[in-house]
């Protein structure tokens, strides 16, 4: 049922078995599944049920780096939080990306893709895609990447109705968790939430003040207010409640995107494409987007970062443009490209790549000097795309062109700056990246590494969980939701277990 805790008398405590801050994919899954086996939840949205500029004006920061996106469009803050406006597409991390690599301390996963598998079907039937993820070969050292589509899955949308009958759940809205304090007894452990309740138009100091008191708090915030939220508690707490390694928001990742030339596929491409089953027997005929990628052999070979590029069949005038250009460069290879485009043998398309980005800790969620109006330090995010990135994704774009080469699948056109250190890497070709926010609050076997253990649990801290992209410790290339919701459920039969229910 929802709660309206505007109504609530001043220094009101609320008491629950776990409370669950935030109701985006990660929050509402884990909420709705403990809910579901009996346990008491109590799920704590700092949005209202609907989109207000209000409560989006929290999420207002700053970017220091690269160009990114306004930290106030790139996320949203209402019941069902990001999934009210995400693209639905869903995939799987790559056994590869749980995996330490040699001489690169900063990578490796406390736990294995194995360790997800058990959660892949629920997660995909909570987002209403199928469970089947099918890479095929699509030629030496390439594979095809195999995405699906939710319709987009807006968890405020489809679970409004259910939470306001569901059993063992209360959910109060437009109430934001604003510090913690630890419990006086026992192991070192959150004793009391201190949340905020702002009802309706909001006004300087018009809200009501109100507490949580609870056996497990876990924080599903988004991938940056996870960061911001937990480095403004410790910071309230005088850097005691977590023990200090400097880690709290740092590590943070993109998915960094940009064009990197254009392809020319060649007929024998489209039939090995043919031969892809689950693209059906229309696909050519429904403008071609295709994603394709080295394989964990070809990535490992190289020490190269893991990336989807994607192909996006261009108009016909186009690829006569680029056959005709071809004609001029390499006269030998044009004239064959010709005769084939006469014969509607080849297509053409622009190659845009996405790709892990290489975990840096200068990287970061910061809390900047100004405040929000409730009182909290607002972001500061330090974002760059290091020449790690770009090297790694220039050696992975010339070995993708060679390799189509090398299999007569096609040519590729890369961009100047490929194979040019000297001319600087254009940021907004497409777009900078695609609001995925991962790190920040990394998974880790230690606290030396790290600011979660493998069960999502805060180091040191008894009782104090983080969800969401936040805790990965490197990015992959896939869309994170997946993964967000697989964790939670992972999370959810944590607690099961630790609740002995
Ligand atoms: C334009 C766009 C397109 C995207 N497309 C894709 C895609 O195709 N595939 C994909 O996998 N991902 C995509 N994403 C990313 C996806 O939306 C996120 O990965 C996902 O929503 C993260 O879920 P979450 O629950 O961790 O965080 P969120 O969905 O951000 O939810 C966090 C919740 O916490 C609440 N909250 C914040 N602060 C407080 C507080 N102090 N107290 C209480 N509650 C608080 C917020 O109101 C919100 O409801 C896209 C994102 C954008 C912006």
């Amino acid at each position: 049922m929802f709660v309206d805790a505007s109504i609530f008398p001043a220094g009101h405590v609320e008491r629950a078995r776990i409370c669950i801050f935030g109701s985006g994919p990660a929050g509402m899954t884990l909420a709705l599944s403990l809910a579901e086996s009996g346990i008491d939840v109590l799920l704590v949205e700092g949005g209202g049920l609907e989109f207000d500029a209000e409560s989006q004006a929290l999420y207002q920061g700053t970017v220091v780096g690269d160009l990114y996106f306004g930290l106030d469009e790139t996320r949203l803050r209402y019941f069902g939080g990001t999934s009210g406006h995400w693209g639905g597409a869903c995939r799987p991390l790559d056994p590869q990306d749980f995996v330490a690599r040699p001489g690169r301390p900063e990578t490796g996963w406390p736990i294995g893709a194995e360790d997800l598998v058990p959660y892949l079907a629920g997660a995909c039937e909570i987002l209403e895609i199928s469970t089947q993820f099918d890479d095929p070969a699509f030629a030496p050292g390439l594979v095809w990447q195999d995405f699906h589509f939710s319709p987009p899955v807006r968890f405020g949308d489809k679970y409004l109705s259910y939470c306001e009958t569901a059993p063992n759940l209360r959910v109060c809205p437009s109430s934001s968790l604003v510090n913690m304090l630890p419990r006086n007894t026992g192991p070192a452990a959150i004793g009391t939430a201190e949340v905020v309740t702002e009802p309706g138009e909001v006004s300087e100091g018009d809200h009501v003040a109100w507490k949580v008191e609870a056996e497990i708090f876990v924080l599903c915030l988004g991938g940056i207010e996870n960061s911001r939220t937990l480095a403004w508690i410790n910071q309230q707490n005088g850097r005691r409640l977590i023990r200090e390694h400097d880690l709290i928001g740092r590590y943070w990742m993109e998915h960094p995107a940009t064009w990197i030339g254009e392809a020319i596929l060649f007929d024998n491409a489209r039939e090995i494409l043919d031969q892809i089953a689950f693209l059906g027997p229309d696909w050519r005929d429904q403008g071609m987007e295709l994603y394709l990628g080295l394989t964990a052999g070809k990535q490992d070979e190289n020490a190269l970062l893991n990336v989807r590029f994607l192909f996006l069949e261009q108009a016909y005038a186009s690829t006569k443009q680029l056959v005709s250009e071809l004609l001029c460069l390499a006269p030998t290879l044009g004239y064959k490209l010709a005769s084939a485009f006469d014969r509607n043998l080849i297509c053409g398309g622009r190659l845009e790549a996405m790709w892990e980005q290489t975990p840096d800790p200068a990287n970061r969620v910061a809390l900047g000097e100004k405040r929000d109006r409730l009182g909290i330090p607002q972001v500061e995010l330090h974002w760059r795309v290091t020449d790690t990135d770009r090297k790694s994704i220039a050696a992975s774009s010339l070995e993708f062109a060679r390799l189509f080469a090398e299999h007569d699948l096609g040519r590729v056109r890369l961009v100047d700056w490929i194979d040019d250190e000297t001319i600087p890497m254009p940021q907004n070709l497409r777009h900078p990246a695609h609001h995925h926010h991962m790190g920040g609050t990394r998974m880790s076997a230690s606290p030396e590494t790290g600011v979660v253990d493998a069960d999502l649990r805060v180091h040191d801290l008894d009782n104090l969980y983080v969800g969401g992209s936040s805790v990965f410790p490197t990015s992959g290339y896939a869309n994170p939701t997946l993964t967000i919701v697989q964790l939670s459920l992972r999370l959810a039969d944590h607690l099961r277990t630790r609740l002995a229910v």
